[in-house]
């Protein structure tokens, strides 16, 4: 293997260590502690692990986190009742609807009835549009995770090609647009795009499709920064990213695993997400 690893969780425990020195300052200076709303309506098996993990790693920066869970039935207006809740309580500096939600909620009408100040995921109409404007704004975890692991291995963006597989509005166009405004050129790939031609000459390829090892190592040019978002069960149950990663490791200079590249950094955004929250728009309690 020719590329250095980028390792997600020594980068992500970086992340989390800010962000509880941060917290600790907070509830030192100002007594205020960051909260965190996750809401997780049903059973859906994988939301349960994702919500356990959200509130385990808040507990750890000091993160003070409340988990809702209304039954797979509630109707929208009753979950919109409960956003609508949330936004009010002062204790309350970040919302995150857990994603995907049964089918008779629309998550479109779900995640913009949430205060754009608290929405922590990034997904709201107004501060996805403050992205697309180049105006500061709560960005997307795992976008937002990527471009940390870019700078923690000096990788600068400026001038360079960058080529983003997958046009997710969670994953795919956010990132396209930070790189975007760190200066890059860059190419925002689909499944009608010609994929060979379109990374070949990626001086940073970003791969968001989920689709295991979809993109081939042969394909990269030498030298490129390799970031693998994807997350992929083999059906032996292993878990692979949708680029083939031996061969890519040949030819890429830096590269993350899957898991342990981009996973770990998206939960620890979520928290740097809610902190900034707080500090933007908390209130610390007057001291009579
Ligand atoms: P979506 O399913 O929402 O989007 C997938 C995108 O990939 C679409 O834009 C689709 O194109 C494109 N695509 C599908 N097939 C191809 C193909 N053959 N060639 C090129 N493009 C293709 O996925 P997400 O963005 O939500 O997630 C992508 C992956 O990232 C998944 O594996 C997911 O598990 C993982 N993920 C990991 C996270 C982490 O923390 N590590 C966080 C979020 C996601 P089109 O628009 O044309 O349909």
């Amino acid at each position: 293997m020719n590329a250095q690893l980028i390792d997600g969780n020594a980068v992500a425990a970086r992340v989390r260590a800010e962000v509880k020195a941060e917290v600790d300052r907070l509830k030192h200076e100002h007594g205020l502690t960051p909260g965190l709303a996750v809401v997780r309506v049903g059973e859906d098996p994988a939301s349960k692990v994702y919500v356990s993990r959200k509130k385990q790693v808040a507990g750890e920066v000091g993160i003070q986190s409340w988990e809702h869970h209304p039954d797979e039935d509630i109707t929208q207006d009753a979950l919109l009742a409960l956003v609508q809740q949330l936004n009010e309580d002062a204790a309350v500096h970040g919302i995150l609807v857990q994603l995907p939600l049964p089918r008779h909620l629309d998550p479109d009408v779900i995640i913009s009835a949430v205060k754009p100040e608290k929405d922590v995921d990034g997904f709201h109409p107004l501060n996805a549009g403050n992205l697309l404007l180049g105006r500061p704004t709560t960005r997307a975890c795992t976008p937002h995770g990527v471009m940390r692991l870019l700078e923690e291995i000096g990788c600068e963006p400026a001038g360079k090609r960058a080529v983003v597989v997958g046009r997710s509005n969670i994953v795919g166009k956010p990132m396209a647009l930070m790189l975007l405004q760190k200066n890059a050129t860059v190419t925002l790939c689909h499944s009608k795009s010609d994929l060979r031609r379109e990374v070949d000459g990626a001086d940073i390829l970003v791969v968001a499709v989920g689709v295991a090892e979809l993109v081939k190592g042969a394909w990269l040019k030498p030298g490129a920064v390799v970031i693998d978002v994807g997350m992929n069960r083999t059906p032996d149950g292993k878990l692979v990213g949708d680029v083939e990663f031996a061969a890519a490791a040949e030819r890429a200079s830096f590269i993350t695993p899957v898991p342990g590249g981009v996973g770990p950094m998206t939960i620890a955004m979520l928290m740097r997400n809610t902190l900034d929250a707080a500090v933007r728009y908390g209130r610390a309690p007057v001291v009579t």
